[in-house]
């Protein structure tokens, strides 16, 4: 399984669990170990105090480390067609 090795960090992204986010078991390649995971949305905002006010950017679904909290894109099986 493949996994994009791309880690979004910074103060003005902000990850959203949705209703429907998938969750589930992955490879995390930060424990090396299989560990639950949880799908959540990805979009860039301009903040006041920390508080999302508008979105500026969207990234799509990333997947977030349970464990570690390191996140990742999606591997391919994940990527929804609809
Ligand atoms: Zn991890």
């Amino acid at each position: 399984m493949k996994l994009a090795f791309i880690i979004v960090l910074g103060t003005r992204w902000h990850f959203r669990v949705r209703r429907d986010s998938w969750s589930g078991v992955l490879n995390c390649p930060d424990c090396q170990l299989p560990r639950p995971f949880l799908e959540k949305e990805a979009f860039k905002a301009f903040t006041l105090y920390w508080w999302p006010l508008f979105k500026t950017e969207r990234a799509g679904q990333v997947v977030e480390c349970m464990h570690c909290s390191a996140r990742f894109f999606p591997p391919d099986q994940l990527v929804r067609t609809s």
